[in-house]
């Protein structure tokens, strides 16, 4: 059954109105199914017509429409048509669902440190069916009332506020009107810590094995979480609407986390068993106040459709990186946005499935989805910023509390989104969401240098070579005895195709000049050449962590566009990353130099001596005096690039405990790591990581065993990770991601490049096993190094196969353009 159409729901919407839910689950019939009775009464505009019901039941016992049995076996996929409806319905529906190993749907855990079942339901985009019956689209909202029984010595977490609970039976209050997609329960024998801040009872939940975590934690997460609160209701009129506010960390989760009202479920990895950066803490504090921000665009006032996914994401993302650094204690989240998140985006727009970012009118829910990319994140967000810019605050704001009083408990599209701001600001909004929102792909903003023979600057132009506005900062600088120092930052704003003259950087004697340095604009960026060759000289010594982002980030823009070969970007690493303070830039920079220009871009020679830059780098930030978050993205980039007899000995040496850089722990993710970097090696064999599993029994464990496993570089444990990946149910969701993480670490090019045609010929299976799988392995398991000709020729005929679904076109089609991206930079320096 094909996914929902728009023009099926814009049918629904106008036909139905949905008065409310009652949901009641029984989750004490066993490890495979639950039961789900839903009653939906229901209001319809035009009686006598006909009208479906979304449902995915393992078996449907019971359907009655307004009294009368409705016949069972009429079930057409996961719809069931529901005719003659009258002016007021109500419809109850009895069934059994399939509890889901993929995070689709009801998710269940066994936790493998103490065999404790949990629960968890994600129900966006449009897997609600798979929980109960329901009208699945966004603008068909309702209250939503559960009730549910579960083993006595559980605990329930859901959007509304729990009412009672006794003998394992729970009510909970109404909610407030939400779309389906938002509905989410969480069950098992959880730890839980609550609080309240401002009136607002607050919670926080995670499996009984996290306890220690969750105490240690809880104290950050709701400092963090306050302090959201109360920004957010300085920005906005309106108050949070969804009484409690619960926060659940749940194992094996998809995502970074999901909006749902009053209980945003965060995937369990932010709790941190490890030691965690600085960086990270920052990321996990930004995430809080994206999900936070939701309670208001998205779910307050939600998408129509899910062309519109922009008005959710790109807000809540833009709020969240706001609001942490206005806030809280995590000042630094807009460095991390230019030098990590930024990148995704770009990457996104710069492919040939790149999109506006909004209305992009997809038929339906299956192709929105695909675009739940870094356009309606990053870019969105971007835009945004640009927005603020022109507008100001003020304008801002009262826009967007006159679209909230209009659209309160509703839905919205972009045009309503508009006429608000216009209507507050007095200015063009229309004019610049078409050159905004509208349109695809990146600008270029060059800056044009002249000079005199001893590198004066006599004349500066910025070139905006794209066919947006961009109102930016241009900065100045200028280099004494190594420092270098400011000279000014000029607002600039570039109309399409506009070339601006900047004579005030030049009277100020700047030397180095970086456009869009304070990065408040989406652009590529291109250095004149005097300035760039300043910048691999003196880039550390440039003191404003975001002017060092956005050169860092301009440094890989142009290995990725095959302009600076990947090795002198690894030099420009060597040579000024010991002295970087910013943990995200540390981290960033390093990611980018093992997984693309190591991973991909370099071969042979080039590669290993890449590796062994990494690992010199590494080391001379261990050996340096930078933060713990510094030195632990190090010692993991160490450990991620030991090679030969002695570095070996020195990661065996950690793994015991040995010799651990002062200051540091070795916790279970990068024990797992580096175990997963000798499996590769093949210096580790079953029975040792067998030992290693049983050691600590615990979800990383679980997770770096079969990292570990796929890693090995023997026939035998290549076939069997193989076949595990492209067999049905044979893992979880994360189980198969970490198999496939670990796949293509090792084995000789012969048999990678036989595997990789291998992948080619079976990858149109993974069409028949949902969209989750289907990412683990049309993305993660795409052989991205593999860059030979005849694996190009593989990768298109695959994509030339009509079956696929959407989003596995989709990652096809992504990796298949960085695999032409692979071949260009391997071509230009090789
Ligand atoms: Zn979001």
């Amino acid at each position: 059954m094909p996914a929902l159409q728009r023009a099926e729901a814009t049918v629904r919407a106008r036909l139905l109105e949905v008065h409310g839910y009652t949901v009641d689950l029984d989750l004490t019939r066993g490890p495979d199914r639950f039961g789900s009775t839903a009653v939906i009464r229901f209001g319809c505009t035009e009686p006598g017509s006909d009208t479906f019901v979304d449902l995915e039941p393992a078996t449907l016992h019971r359907a009655v429409l307004n009294g009368q049995p409705l016949d069972v076996a009429a079930l057409d996929g996961n719809r069931l048509a529901l005719p003659g409806l009258r002016a007021e319905n109500e419809l109850l529906i009895e069934a059994e669902m399939r509890y889901s190993r993929t995070g689709e749907g009801l998710h269940r855990y066994t936790d493998p440190a103490d065999d404790a079942v949990y629960l968890y339901a994600t129900c966006g985009p449009d897997l609600a069916a798979k929980v109960f019956a329901c009208f699945d689209q966004p603008d068909l909202k309702a209250p939503i009332t559960l009730t549910a029984t579960a083993p006595d010595e559980w605990t329930l977490v859901s959007n509304g506020a729990p009412v009672k609970s006794e003998g394992g039976h729970w009510e909970f209050a109404a909610t407030k009107p939400i779309s389906t997609y938002l509905f989410t329960v969480v069950a098992g024998p959880l730890h839980s810590v609550y609080g309240e801040h401002d009136g607002i009872p607050l919670g926080l939940h995670a499996r009984r094995s996290l306890a220690a975590e969750l105490d240690r934690e809880a104290p950050e997460l709701f400092e963090v979480t306050a302090a959201s609160f109360d920004r957010l209701h300085e920005l906005f009129d309106e108050r949070y609407p969804f009484g409690e506010y619960h926060q659940a960390f749940v194992p094996e989760f998809n995502w970074g986390a999901m909006e749902n009202p009053g209980c945003v479920v965060f995937r369990d990895e932010m709790l941190f068993r490890s030691p965690a950066t600085f960086s990270e803490h920052e990321r996990r504090a930004m995430v809080i106040c994206h999900e936070m921000a939701h309670m208001w665009f998205g779910d307050l006032v939600t998408m129509r459709w899910w062309d519109d996914l922009w008005l959710n994401e790109s807000f809540a993302e833009m709020l969240g990186y706001r609001i942490a650094a206005e806030s809280t204690r995590f000042t630094g989240t807009w460095t991390g946005f230019s030098v990590q998140r930024k990148g995704w985006g770009y990457d996104a727009d710069q492919r040939a499935s790149t999109h506006p970012v909004a209305g992009n009118g997809t038929r339906s829910v299956a192709e929105a989805m695909v675009n739940f990319d870094g356009i309606s994140y990053a870019k969105g967000a971007s835009a945004l910023r640009q927005l603020v810019a022109w507008l100001g605050d003020e304008a801002f704001f009262a826009g967007l509390n006159a679209y909230f009083a209009d659209h309160l408990y509703g839905n919205a599209e972009l045009p309503d989104f508009l006429a608000a701001l216009a209507a507050a600001s007095g200015r063009d909004v229309h004019g610049w969401a078409e050159s905004w929102l509208r349109t695809s792909g990146v600008d270029t903003l060059r800056a044009e240098a002249e000079r005199a023979d001893d590198g004066t600057l006599t004349a500066l132009t910025v070139v905006n070579e794209g066919e947006r506005p961009h109102l930016i900062e241009v900065g100045g600088y200028r280099v004494e005895d190594g420092r270098v120092v400011p000279v000014g930052r000029v607002a600039v704003e570039l109309g399409p195709g506009r070339r601006v003259a900047v004579p005030a950087l030049v009277e100020a004697g700047a030397q180095l000049i970086v456009p869009n340095d304070s990065d408040l604009t989406w652009a590529k960026i291109r250095l004149d050449a005097h300035s760039w060759q300043l910048v691999t000289e003196t880039l550390s010594a440039v003191e404003d962590d975001v002017t060092r982002a956005v050169l860092w980030a301009q440094a890989r823009d142009l290995v990725r566009d095959a302009e600076l070969d990947p090795a002198v970007y690894l030099d420009l690493m060597e040579r000024h990353l010991p002295a970087e303070t910013a943990d995200a830039i540390v981290e960033a920079v390093l990611t980018f130099a093992h997984v693309h220009v190591v991973g991909r871009y370099l071969t042979g020679d080039r590669r290993a001596a890449g590796s062994a830059a990494i690992s010199r780098t590494a080391r001379a930030l261990l050996a340096g005096d930078g933060g713990q978050g510094i030195r632990l993205a190090a010692l993991r980039a160490a450990v991620e690039s030991s090679g030969g007899e002695e570095q070996l000995a020195e990661l065996r040496g950690w793994l015991n405990g040995e010799d651990v850089p002062a200051g540091l722990l070795v916790g279970p993710e990068l024990r797992w790591a580096g175990l997963a970097r000798l499996a590769s090696l093949g210096e580790l064999d079953e029975h040792r990581i067998a030992a290693e599993l049983a050691r600590e029994p615990g979800t990383e464990a679980e997770f770096g065993a079969a990292r570990c496993r796929a890693a090995l570089p023997d026939a035998e444990a290549k076939a069997r990770a193989w076949r595990d990946l492209f067999t049905p149910d044979a893992m979880s969701n994360r189980l198969l991601e970490a198999t496939a993480r670990g796949f293509w670490a090792s084995g000789d090019d012969t048999a990678k490049s036989a595997y990789a045609l291998r992948y080619f010929e079976r990858i149109g299976e993974a069409a028949h096993r949902g969209d989750i799988i289907a990412r683990q392995l049309g993305e993660t398991l795409y052989p991205v190094a593999q860059a030979a000709s005849e694996v190009l020729t593989a990768a298109e005929q695959a994509l030339a196969d009509q079956e696929l679904t959407p989003s596995l076109r989709r990652n096809l089609a992504d990796c298949t353009d960085d695999l032409r991206r692979t071949r260009a930079v391997r071509a230009a320096f090789e």
